[in-house]
């Protein structure tokens, strides 16, 4: 079981009997530890459903459970790898009965929540019943119920919400539901008020090992501490640099409470990094040394100097987004990197992801967004590429089906139904059937009269995105054809909360200024080939774009680019990693909305921030480069901004940083297109398709 650890791992591995803390920085192996400790507890005849091992999302427990089967083979199936949720869930379903709960009891979801808080609230209002959402959970993960809450609120304000808590549960106790807090506080209720429950699953597992250990809340440690006991069989591991979900009531008072309730505790610490260059390393131990040192660290790696960490500054987010995918090109083409899954863009806040995004879609490069949506997968957009589709191919049968009901056009299912059944006994495309003369025959007038209409309105839209020719031609042509559909009305009767329809209609806009540019020929879809200012018209476009949502398919073999928040980053790793939008305001993050510099929750939410840089830095292995951008969105707005004051943090030794010089990027990208086109050649000549 030593393969593959060092003298400090093998000791963390082998100590069984009592409770171990392994405290150490990013890259360390803390993970690797917690996967050899699952095999050495089997082999030292532990069973493996008495093992638990919790991570902190499920993608990590499944990749958790995947490294545990290759080291110790089918016996680690039954090891429990899953997270605390999760766990709370297994335990209710088990033993729930004693709190009034009935096993096949429901978990809403976020939006549940909303709702049933509205009715308890008397508001229609959603923004004010999130507003209460966001407290209740506070409270739930600190262990407070709703009386406790109400005993310690300190304003009006607070006492509202603990009046609408209490209203909260008695609705969720009557629906047999729990939220997602729920899952975490009735286990530990189990467990407090009922010692049987507790016996049991003490008596059940003969080892918990924790992952991220830093990021559990208070709720989270009386678990752990009520189903490990006295004995206090346990490994938790962790760095106190890396907790960044302090917001939602993590805490590192978890951390120092350890050895206090667990006199017995051994704690070992992890020095050599395994992950990342000294370069990369060094940015990353420069950014983290302005905060408080909870536990004193170092450090190492011998990985070698690498390449200096590269600091991008941009003239726009466009820009950005541009020059990232020419660094990612000319990686790969100078053979540093073998496949696109080796890279990864990290941001800050899931509305980042889209311009990257979109670079990466014009340069059909595959991609996944990690931990959120990608904005070309929102229902807006695809319903307004499903038109497009059709335009470029009539015959394109699921696009049909989406442009004909969105927005509704009194055209109903029973009528596409039969259609549909026309066209499959014609073996005819469903926009061809609209057509045929005999469709009468098993449609009524109004049915065949309504098709007909929106055959012909596609035809015509079709005709007319072909003379469409330039940018504003094509502000134009777009405005129309939306104003012709309704979408804007389709929006705001499908959707109930306004301001959810406001951000749809204003990501249609975004989209539709983005074709419009494209016909223009402001932005060039040659894959940075040449660049092409070309004035293109709405039907090539639209072509491109049909072609680009293909990409998709692309992205099921998971050799992708990821693109990611730097909070859903954690515990990853990749060889190449840009940090993109790193700038004051966005990293860190508004900092003005905590009262002010001078303010001690300005203090605290700095540090997060700056751990947060930490966590990003650290997911890089070979290279890394920063960037940022001199003018970002704001809204619909472009505002000024500055680079992340955490830029000039890193470069505090010269040696750490360089600069990306501007004129690199022309180079680069023909640098990838003459490689792309060599190979192209290569294969050809040598007969592969
Ligand atoms: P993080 O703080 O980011 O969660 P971590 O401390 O959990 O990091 P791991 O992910 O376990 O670190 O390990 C980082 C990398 O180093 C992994 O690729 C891992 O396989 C490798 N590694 C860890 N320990 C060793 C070792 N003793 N020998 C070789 N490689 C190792
Ligand atoms: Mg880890």
């Amino acid at each position: 079981m030593s393969a593959g650890l060092n003298l400090a791992q093998q000791e963390a591995v082998n100590y069984l009997h009592g409770p171990c803390l392994v405290l150490a920085g990013a890259g360390s192996g803390k993970t690797r530890v917690i996967t050899h400790k699952i095999a050495r507890l089997i082999q030292a005849g532990l069973e493996a459903k008495r093992i638990a091992a919790i991570t902190f999302t499920n993608k990590a427990a499944a990749e958790m459970r995947e490294r545990a089967k290759s080291l110790v083979g089918r016996g680690a199936k039954d090891v429990l790898v899953c997270t605390f949720h999760a766990l709370g869930v297994r335990m209710m379903r088990q033993d729930g009965s004693v709190l009034g709960l009935k096993p096949q009891f429901s978990i809403l979801d976020s939006d549940d929540v909303t709702s049933i808080l509205k009715d308890a609230g008397g508001t229609t209002d959603a923004a004010t019943a999130r507003q209460w959402q966001w407290g209740i959970s506070l409270w739930k993960n600190m262990g407070l119920n709703a009386a406790q809450a109400l005993a310690q609120a300190k304003d009006d304000n607070e006492r509202v919400t603990a009046t609408i808590m209490q209203r909260y549960e008695e609705r969720l106790a009557a629906y047999q539901s729990v939220d997602f807090d729920d899952l975490i506080g009735m286990p530990l209720k189990l467990l407090r008020d009922f010692p049987e429950v507790r016996a049991k699953w003490q008596q059940q597992l003969g080892h918990v090992l924790v992952d991220e250990y830093q990021d559990t809340n208070a709720t989270q440690y009386e678990l752990l501490k009520l189903l490990v006991g006295e004995r206090g069989r346990f490994t938790a591991v962790g760095d106190d640099d890396q907790s960044i979900y302090g917001w939602r009531g993590a805490t590192l008072d978890n951390l120092r409470k350890l050895p206090v309730d667990y006199p017995n505790l051994k704690v070992i610490k992890l020095e050599q990094n395994y992950r990342s260059t000294s370069a990369i390393l060094r940015a990353a131990n420069n950014v983290i040394q302005p905060n408080p040192k909870l536990f004193p660290k170092t450090l190492f790696s011998e990985l070698g100097e690498g390449e200096p960490v590269r600091v991008v500054d941009c003239d726009n987010e466009e820009h950005e987004a541009e020059r990232t995918v020419a660094r990612i090109q000319s990686i790969r083409a100078n053979g540093l990197a073998q496949e696109w899954k080796e890279f990864a863009i990290l941001y800050r806040a899931n509305h980042q992801a889209r311009v990257l995004e979109q670079a990466l879609r014009k340069a059909q490069i595959p991609y996944k967004v990690s931990g959120g949506q990608s904005f070309f997968d929102r229902a807006e957009i695809r319903d307004l590429c499903a038109w497009f589709r059709l335009w470029v191919n009539n015959d394109d049968d699921p696009a049909f089906l989406r442009a004909v009901t969105t927005p509704k056009r009194g055209i109903g299912h029973q009528t596409l139904a039969s259609l549909g059944v026309f066209a499959s006994q014609y073996k005819v495309s469903l926009f061809e059937a609209l057509f045929s003369p005999s469709l009468p025959s098993v449609l009524n007038a109004r049915a065949v009269g309504s098709l007909h209409e929106f055959g012909r309105y596609v035809n015509d839209l079709e005709y007319r995105a072909r003379q469409t020719v330039g940018a504003e031609d094509a502000k134009t042509f777009l405005a129309d054809w939306l104003k012709d559909i309704g979408y804007e009305k389709h929006l705001v009767d499908s959707e109930e909360n306004e301001k959810v329809a406001a951000a749809r209609w204003s990501n249609v806009l975004d989209f539709c200024e983005w074709m419009a540019a494209r016909c223009g020929g402001q932005i060039d879809d040659t894959a940075g080939v040449t660049t092409a200012n070309e004035r293109k018209t709405m039907l090539e476009v639209a072509q491109t774009i049909s072609l680009l949502s293909t990409i998709s398919e692309r992205e099921k073999d998971q050799n992708v680019v990821t693109l990611s928040t730097l909070h859903a980053s954690k515990g990853l790793e990749w060889p190449h990693v840009v940090l993109a939008g790193c700038v004051e305001g966005m990293l860190p993050f508004k900092p003005e909305e905590d009262g002010g510099p001078a303010s001690e929750a300005y203090a605290q939410r700095l540090q997060e921030e700056r751990r947060l840089m930490y966590v990003g830095i650290t997911r890089a292995q070979r290279s890394l480069v920063v960037s940022w951008s001199k003018k970002r969105k704001k809204g619909r707005e472009l505002v000024a901004a500055q680079p992340s004051r955490f830029i000039a943090e890193m470069a505090l030794d010269k040696t750490t940083v360089k600069e990306d010089p501007r004129e690199k990027l022309k180079a680069l990208r023909a640098e990838f297109a003459k490689k792309s086109a060599d190979a192209a050649a290569a294969a050809a000549a040598a007969g592969t398709p």
